[in-house]
């Protein structure tokens, strides 16, 4: 059995009149993130990390912000495309480890349905997700709530 570890980082502008996509859920928020899809910052580091781990590219390689077929598109899309492209290569999830760093709002009351959102698509269980969040101290683009980025580890196992 191989493995594989994938990294993957995202970042989205937070405006006002927008709605909020995390983990596949609509999180309450007086700001939303910005982006060409529903720019769900979280499944896109996800999707980045598992890309890198097959060593099949990135996020923006496999679904451009240039077409108008991801326009406001549901970024479970992707995931499950991705998962898909991994799949026919061999591969499975092992485990996914994700931070998300926001000022607000309080995101712990939402991770237990980010997770059941996950797993199915993931194809692992929800003790096999985690999902953290912290705040960047007030400090710099995410302090000031002009933006929000999420990271994400994954690990890969060749079936
Ligand atoms: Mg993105």
């Amino acid at each position: 059995m191989k493995i594989r570890v994938g990294l993957g980082f995202d970042v989205h502008e937070l405006k006002s009149g927008t709605p909020l996509h995390l983990g596949g859920i609509l999180i309450p928020s007086d700001l939303g993130a910005v982006g060409h899809s529903d720019a769900d910052v979280l499944i896109h580091a996800l999707c980045d990390a598992i890309l890198g781990a097959a060593g099949m590219r990135d996020i923006g390689h496999h679904f451009s912000n240039k077409d108008d077929r991801w326009r406001n598109a549901d970024s479970k899309i992707f995931l499950r495309e991705v998962m898909a492209m991994i799949s026919s290569k061999g591969w499975k999830v092992e485990n996914a480890d994700c931070t998300l760093v926001l000022e607000s709002p309080k995101i712990n009351p939402h991770i237990d349905q980010m997770k059941a959102a996950l797993a199915p698509i993931l194809g692992i269980s929800e003790s096999d997700i985690s999902i953290k969040a912290t705040t960047n101290e007030g400090l710099g683009y995410v302090g000031r709530r002009e933006g929000i980025n999420a990271t994400s580890v994954v690990l890969l196992s060749s079936k």
